[in-house]
């Protein structure tokens, strides 16, 4: 219980990320320190030769911008570099990496296995698009091991979110992976809360990592963005298919605002991990929350892959504190369902999402009606907890 956020991994190369070895543009770009943004949708050709080979497929360069583009090229290298993977594919958003990822590796007959509580957007988009195709999806609980190693038998893909995003429960990552791999089943997993500062899946044998870039990656709350990250042969089946053919690229403007975030990545997670820490250990003190979900208060074994936890975690308020007037008397604290920039946020997830969470299978959803789910930003630790204290005061009800 409590113990502090252990050290991060260690992440920046910055030798190779600032000089030729990282960006073979390097002397091209007049050295420059930060990339250019290649504002371009195409390249032209040397001559016909030059374009009768590129077609004869030796590219060469960048041919298209649906397909490649220098500056967000830069970004999926530095993904790759900092993941520790061979290869990535950057999209418009998050949903388009996970949309692309699963639908270029699945077909009709197949089957998923997903965790309870996985990220609300992934699971519609197993329901409304990817049952209706054929595919079959199981939903299991994440944090027992061996049901989820039973139910991966004959699957062909596990789609993991260690923690999910609104509950927090962790996932085995190791084991599971090598059982995913003696039972050749792909695994991907949604790494979003943690970014590579705090855990790489992929060292611990999961095959594909996707980013919900939009968050921490990004950490100013100004784009929206996704990647998936890992094994080459997979990052080619999706660079096959449902990458230039349902068209869902990143811009290279928003390559570049990830780009510039990625610079202070590592300093923002160990200011956020420092604010989670301390609002999280103190709201466990107070008599009014009966529950602080925070991924450094479990004992489970997903934790031994986690090098420090985030700051965006879930408190459940006891049954005096209405949720309306909490959530009004927010001051520092803005009401809103993202996360990862510089600004505070709270979601009353149970009493605003539910309403939307109306599929029958939606089950796994059956939140607790005061579970509030807590993003601490870079402001002030203290004024954050002083003013979850004082909404917490004008939520009491009697
Ligand atoms: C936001 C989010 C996504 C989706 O990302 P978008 O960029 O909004 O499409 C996926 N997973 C998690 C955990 C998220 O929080």
């Amino acid at each position: 219980m409590n113990e502090l956020p252990s050290k991060p991994l260690p992440l920046q190369d910055h030798e190779t990320r600032h000089h030729g070895a990282f960006d073979p543009n390097y002397e091209r770009h007049f050295r420059a320190v930060s990339q250019p943004i290649y504002q371009t949708s195409l390249f032209a050709f040397r001559d016909f030769d030059d374009m009768a080979n590129a077609y004869a497929g030796n590219p060469g360069g960048p041919i298209y911008a649906r397909g490649d583009n220098p500056t967000v090229m830069a970004f999926e290298r530095e993904i790759a570099r900092l993941e520790n993977t061979q290869a990535s594919r950057a999209f418009a958003s998050g949903m388009g990496a996970i949309s692309a990822t699963v639908m270029a590796l699945v077909e009709p007959g197949d089957r998923i296995v997903t965790v309870h509580n996985v990220y609300s957007d992934a699971y519609r988009l197993f329901e409304t698009m990817l049952r209706p195709m054929g595919v079959a999806i199981d939903y299991v609980d994440g944090t027992k091991t061996d049901a989820v190693i039973d139910a991966i038998s004959g699957a062909k893909l596990l789609f993991l979110e260690s923690p999910t995003s609104l509950t927090f429960e962790l996932q085995d990552l190791e084991n599971l992976a090598q059982a995913a791999k003696q039972k050749n089943v792909i695994t991907v997993i949604d790494n979003s809360w943690a970014t590579p500062v705090f855990q790489r899946p992929a060292e611990h044998g999961i095959d594909l990592v996707i980013h919900a870039a939009s968050k921490f990656l990004s950490g100013h709350s100004d784009t929206v963005a996704g990647v998936v990250t890992g094994r080459k042969d997979l990052i080619n089946k999706i660079n096959g298919s449902t990458f230039p053919y349902l068209g869902g690229k990143l811009g290279p403007f928003e390559a570049w605002l990830l780009l510039r975030g990625l610079d202070t990545l590592e300093l923002r997670m160990q200011r956020h991990a420092q604010t989670g820490e301390y609002l999280a250990a103190s709201l466990t003190q107070h008599p009014k929350v009966s529950q602080v979900l925070y991924t450094g208060f479990s004992d489970h074994c997903g934790k031994r892959t986690l090098h420090g936890h985030s700051s965006l975690f879930s408190i459940i308020l006891d049954k005096t504190v209405d949720i309306r007037n909490f959530s009004n008397a927010l001051r520092t604290f803005r009401l809103g369902v993202s996360w990862g920039g510089p600004e505070s946020l709270v979601v009353p997830a149970a009493a605003v999402l539910h309403q939307k969470y109306e599929i029958s299978a939606f089950r796994h959803f059956q939140l607790d009606p005061q579970l509030v789910r807590i993003y601490c930003g870079l402001e002030n630790p203290s004024d954050l907890l002083a003013d979850l204290e004082q909404a917490i005061g004008a939520g009491v009800t009697s």
